[in-house]
């Protein structure tokens, strides 16, 4: 790697997503010199275009503390960031639609208190009927978050590249890191536009996080899906809190313009290489009808649009948030599974705390990169 001309920072990010932008802005706002690199610009994939939803609710155990330690965040933004990024705490909703879902919603509820998690609440039919009186009458209660709702995606990812800009940041959209390496302690990363260096990488580079990896030797199994929503016409206000289901797929929120926005992991087409996703129609149309069968009054409603964003997936559900296990000054943060908007004003604070202080203020250990088994060799290494 030619180191001609080489642009230096004290931390370089691979990825200008809603986790790259968080985290530089948390080593920004600790003085630290940053640099981003983003291949497209910065919101371009899953951050900019996801379903918004601020959601502790349902998350897996290990992801709790960090889900509510973000909440926190999400509520003080203004503060933080200097921009609401259109957080609604709408609250969340989890609708079990028979008895045993109902039951199923209760052990959850009650696991949880037993790991002195107290955020989710079990609800009854009528409490559900008061909230959104709209429900169609089969829901038999839910699980209730108060303090849960939602934002704007892409302004969200923007406020916080800005808010990083504005404590130093530099980022650099349209340049596609190639190859990365370390020589001595610092990395060295290829791109169009020449080579950037730091003391420390962080990758943040979602769906894309594991060629990186690779390149390290610390292969992930994580890859990519194209996960779906759908946008409808406007409608006369009808639900107040954002919506999932219990027994089958569902994100559902209507905004304060009328229209309501459709998702729930549902899973299109991803194409990596080409960097985008497809919608598969077909799938959409299973989950309108659960929303029809929801809110009945809704049949006849339009769909303005339906798109799709590449996300990352790994093969337990859970992000990797995590230093490297073979190289020095490396800090992984990748695969949210769906589910890393809400996630990503904490992990970004998170990562700071892992290039700063070596250590997390929260327990990663479920997010660690080896935990998928042992480190192979590197392809070009001797
Ligand atoms: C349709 C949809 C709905 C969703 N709904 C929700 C929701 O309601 N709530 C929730 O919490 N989560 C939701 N998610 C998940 C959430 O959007 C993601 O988990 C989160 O945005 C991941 O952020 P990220 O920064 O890790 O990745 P990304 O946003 O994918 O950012 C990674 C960036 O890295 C860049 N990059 C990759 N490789 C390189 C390279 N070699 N060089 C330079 N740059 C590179 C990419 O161009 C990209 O911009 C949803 C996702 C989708 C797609």
């Amino acid at each position: 790697m030619n180191s001609a001309a080489v642009q230096e920072a004290d931390v370089l990010v691979i990825g200008g997503g809603l986790h790259g932008s968080s985290s530089a802005f948390h080593l920004a706002s600790r003085g630290v010199r940053v640099t981003v690199l983003e291949a497209d610009y910065v919101g371009r994939h899953s951050s900019g275009v996801n379903a918004g939803g601020v959601r502790t609710l349902g998350r897996p155990l290990p992801e709790i503390p960090l889900a509510l330690m973000s909440r926190e965040i999400w509520h003080n933004l203004v503060e933080t960031i200097g921009d609401d990024a259109g957080f609604v705490a709408s609250g969340q909703m989890k609708i079990a639609e028979s008895g045993a879902e109902l039951d199923e919603c209760r052990e959850r509820v009650a696991s949880l208190e037993a790991q002195g998690f107290t955020h989710e609440k079990i609800i009854d039919r009528a409490s559900v009927r008061e909230l959104e009186p709209a429900l169609a009458p089969h829901v038999a209660g839910a699980i209730w978050v108060e303090q849960d709702g939602y934002a704007l995606p892409y302004r969200a990812t923007t406020a916080f590249r800005r808010a990083a800009q504005a404590r130093g940041a530099v980022f650099h959209e349209g340049t596609p890191v190639g190859r990365i390496e370390q020589r001595g302690e610092r990395w060295y990363a290829q791109t169009p536009v020449g080579v950037f260096s730091a003391g420390h990488l962080v990758i943040t580079a979602g769906a894309w996080a594991g060629e990186l990896a690779q390149q390290v030797g610390e292969p992930v199994p994580v890859h990519p899906e194209g996960l779906m929503l759908m946008v409808t016409h406007r409608v006369a206000p009808f639900c107040r809190s954002t919506l999932g289901a219990t027994g089958r797929p569902l994100s559902f929120k209507q905004f304060d313009n009328g229209t309501v926005v459709i998702g729930g992991k549902l899973i299109g087409i991803a194409d990596l290489p080409g960097r985008h996703g497809e919608v598969d129609f077909a799938r959409l149309v299973r989950s309108a009808n659960t929303v029809v069968d929801l809110f009945p009054h809704l049949r006849h409603l339009g769909i303005n649009r339906a798109w799709a964003g590449v996300e990352a997936f790994t093969s337990d559900s859970l992000p990797v948030i995590s230093p490297s296990r073979r190289a020095s000054n490396l800090t992984y943060s990748f695969g949210y599974c769906g589910s890393g908007f809400q996630l990503g004003p904490g992990c970004g604070k998170l990562v700071s705390e892992l290039v700063l202080d070596g250590v997390a203020s929260l327990p990663l250990d479920a997010f660690a990169i080896d935990r998928f088994g042992p480190v192979q060799e590197s392809a070009d290494e001797g």
